[in-house]
C-alpha cells in the first residue's frame, strides 16, 4: 500500500508511520507541525527510502491537491486533528476549524483526487476517530460501545470529532467515496505527548512531584496500547469493509486511579524512590467539567470480521512506556523546554 497518512508527526500517527515503514509500505506523512507534533517521533524512519515528509495543513486546499497529485496514495489514513480534551475546554475555535473544517477540506481533495484517478478499486479514505463521540457509559459492566451505539458527544473535542465522523459518512453516500471509520479508546504509550495522564504522572513521579487526579479518580477508561491501536489501523484500511466503522478498544477497564496506582508500583520495581512509594504523591485535583464517567468498547466486529485482538496487557504496555520514558529522556526533555507545554504539566493532566 501506498499511504498518506495526516498528522503523522503525533503520537498515534508516528506510530502508524513507523509501523507501515517497517512493513515495507511507502509513506507519506503530512503534518502541520502545531505544538503536537514532533518530527523526533519519526526520526527512526526519516532516511527510509520508503518515507516523505510532507509539511502541509489540512485546511490548504492547495496543498492537499498538490500532494495527492504527485504522491498518489492508495489510501489516505486521517489522524490530523486537536487532540487535547482540555484545550478544546479552554479554546474550542481551532477544534471546530481542524477537526471540522480540515476533515471536510481533506474529504474534498479526496473525492477529487478519487475521480482524477478514474475511481480506483483500493483507494480508501479511512478516517481515524475516538469512542468519545458516544459519550459516557454507566458503571454496569455489560453494557460497552458498539458501532450502533447513538452519538452524544459532550466535549467541544468529541463534538468536533463527532462532526468529522458524519462528514465522512456523508461523503460516502452522497458522492460514493470509498471510506472506512475507526473509534478507538484512550491510547499511551511511547512518544506520548506529555501532557496527557501516563506521561504527566511518569514525569511527575520522576521529578517527585504531585500526580494530580480528577475528582476521586473514579472515571474508567479503556487503555489501549498504541502500537496494538497503529497494527488495527493498517488492519482496517487494508481490509476493513467500504462503509464500514470499527471500534477498537484494548478490553482493559481501569479506573484512572487504579491506572495511576498500578504505574506508580512499576515505577517503584524500575525506578525506586528513597522517600518511598511514588503513591505516596497522588493528589486529588477539581474535576475536569462535563468529564464523562466511563468509556468501554465492544471490539467484537474487529475481532471476528478481521481477527484483530491487542498484543499486550495493559500492565505489559505500562511498563514498556515506563521503560521507553526512562530510556528517552532527551526527547521528553526537549518537549518540556518548549513554550507552553512546561507550564501545563502537573496541572490539567488527563486523557
Ligand atoms: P496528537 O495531538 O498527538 O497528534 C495530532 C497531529 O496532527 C500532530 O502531529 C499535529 O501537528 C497534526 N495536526 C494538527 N492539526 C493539523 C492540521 N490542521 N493539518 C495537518 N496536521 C495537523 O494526536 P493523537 O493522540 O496522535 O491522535 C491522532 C488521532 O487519533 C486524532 O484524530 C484523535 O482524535 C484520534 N484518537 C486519539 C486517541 C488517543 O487516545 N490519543 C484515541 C482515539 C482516537
Amino acid at each position: 500500500m501506498k499511504l498518506l497518512v495526516t498528522g503523522g508527526a503525533g503520537f498515534i500517527g508516528s506510530a502508524v508511520v513507523r509501523l507501515a515503514v517497517a512493513r515495507g509500505h511507502e509513506v507519506v506523512n503530512l503534518d502541520a507541525l502545531t505544538y503536537a507534533a514532533c518530527l523526533n517521533n519519526v526520526a527512526s524512519v526519516a532516511d527510509n527510502p520508503l518515507y516523505t515528509f510532507e509539511h502541509a495543513d489540512i485546511r490548504d486546499r492547495a496543498a492537499l491537491d498538490r500532494i495527492l497529485g504527485q504522491h498518489r496514495p492508495d489510501v489516505i489514513l486521517h489522524l490530523a486533528a486537536e487532540s487535547h480534551v482540555d484545550r478544546s475546554i479552554d479554546g474550542p475555535g481551532t477544534f471546530i476549524d481542524t477537526n471540522v473544517t480540515g476533515t471536510y477540506t481533506l474529504l474534498e481533495a479526496a473525492r477529487a483526487y478519487w475521480v482524477t484517478e478514474g475511481r480506483p478499486e483500493r483507494f480508501r479514505f479511512h478516517h481515524v476517530s475516538t469512542d468519545e463521540v458516544f459519550g459516557s457509559l454507566p458503571a454496569d459492566p455489560a453494557v460497552k460501545f458498539t458501532e450502533d451505539t447513538p452519538y452524544d458527544p459532550r466535549s467541544p473535542y468529541s463534538a468536533s470529532k463527532a462532526s468529522s465522523d458524519h462528514l465522512v459518512r456523508a461523503w460516502h453516500e452522497t458522492y460514493g467515496l470509498p471510506v472506512v471509520l475507526t473509534n478507538c479508546s484512550n491510547n499511551y504509550g511511547p512518544y506520548h505527548f506529555p501532557e496527557k495522564l501516563i506521561p504527566v504522572v511518569i514525569l511527575n513521579a520522576l521529578a517527585g512531584k504531585p500526580l494530580p487526579i480528577y475528582g476521586q479518580g473514579e472515571n474508567i477508561r479503556d487503555w489501549l496500547y498504541v502500537e496494538d491501536h497503529a497494527d488495527a489501523l493498517l488492519l482496517v484500511a487494508a481490509q476493513g469493509q467500504v462503509g464500514r466503522s470499527y471500534n477498537i478498544g484494548g478490553e482493559n477497564e481501569r479506573s484512572n486511579l487504579d491506572l495511576v496506582r498500578t504505574l506508580c508500583g512499576i515505577l517503584d520495581r524500575l525506578a525506586p524512590r528513597a522517600e518511598g512509594p511514588y503513591a505516596d504523591l497522588i493528589t486529588f485535583v477539581t474535576d475536569r467539567p462535563g468529564h464523562d464517567a466511563r468509556y468501554a468498547i465492544d471490539p467484537t466486529r474487529i475481532r471476528t470480521e478481521l481477527g484483530w485482538r491487542p498484543s499486550v496487557t495493559v500492565e505489559e504496555g505500562l511498563e514498556r512506556t515506563a521503560r521507553w520514558y526512562l530510556d528517552n529522556a532527551p526527547w521528553w526533555r526537549a518537549l518540556q523546554a518548549r513554550d507552553g507545554v512546561g507550564q501545563r504539566l502537573g496541572t490539567a493532566p488527563l486523557e
